[in-house]
């Protein structure tokens, strides 16, 4: 299993690498503001972040997993997997909740004021770009891996379905991001089943009651469900005031490290 998930991690970098050129590069030829304030500053910052991140989530995995099979065993839930299902509806119903933890527990490190300091560093960004996608606290992407992966175990998800739905998130993140000008009817066609980025781009708003909407990272669906689907005009959208109330408009690295600390 470990040996699986060392393979999945050097794939994870490489798409991430290939991503983010790919998009920052899609980003230059059709941008939606083209706001390149403190770019510089971004970018190193949300890089070391990402790597942080990783690293962190790397070492601790043989821990993680190590939890995950201590809970799985003392909870006995009846696994998905034993439940019989053709392989393609396993597949399916596996995405789905999947999506639906990350949508959950998206929402949780919002409701949750320990948990919103941890996510407030990913919404500091002032200028969202997809640079922005991999933009979280190392302590964050620790808290959510062992979360969901607890889960997971407990529930009985296929492995290769969480490490596929890793490597589609790896891309859609940078997507849902993106800045960039996409026609309002493919955006809004789009937006009825996946998160896109004039979706997201209403999630980063400085406005809370705005932030605390359309919590989705790759189906729609749950945040139309659950009534947190808010959407505002393309007009609109461009010259949105982002980031985070009365924030450092350009924190340093140590600073988003700190972040935390600060009430
Ligand atoms: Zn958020």
């Amino acid at each position: 299993m470990i040996e699986l998930l060392v393979q999945s991690t050097h794939w994870q970098l490489l798409l991430t690498a290939l991503a983010f050129v790919a998009l920052a590069g899609v980003e230059t030829l059709f941008p939606l503001s083209g706001d390149r304030r403190h770019r510089a500053r971004r970018w190193f910052a949300n890089a070391a972040l990402f790597l942080m991140g990783f690293g962190a989530v790397f070492m601790a995995s043989p821990l993680i997993l190590k939890g995950a099979a201590w809970v799985q065993g003392a909870l006995h839930f009846p696994p998905l997997t034993g439940l019989g299902l053709p392989a393609w509806l396993l597949v399916v119903v596996s995405f789905l909740l999947i999506d639906l933890l990350a949508y959950l527990s998206h929402a949780l490190f919002h409701g949750a004021p320990w948990l919103w300091r941890l996510h407030r560093a990913h919404h500091s960004d002032t200028v969202v770009d997809a640079s922005t996608g991999v933009r979280h606290h190392p302590l964050e992407s620790l808290a959510g891996a062992a979360l969901q992966l607890m889960v997971f175990a407990v529930l009985g998800v296929p492995l290769l379905v969480v490490l596929a739905y890793g490597l589609i998130t790896t891309l859609w993140q940078f997507v849902t991001h993106a800045e960039v000008r996409l026609p309002e009817t493919i955006d809004r066609a789009l937006r009825l089943v996946v998160v896109t980025p004039g979706m997201h781009r209403v999630h980063h708003s400085v406005r809370m009651d705005e932030g605390n909407s359309n919590f989705g990272m790759v189906l729609s669906i749950w945040d139309r469900l659950f009534g947190t689907y808010r959407r505002r005009p393309a007009a609109e959208r461009a010259g949105m005031a982002l980031g985070v109330e009365g924030a450092d408009r350009a924190p340093s690295l140590t600073m988003l490290l700190t972040d935390p600390l600060r009430p």
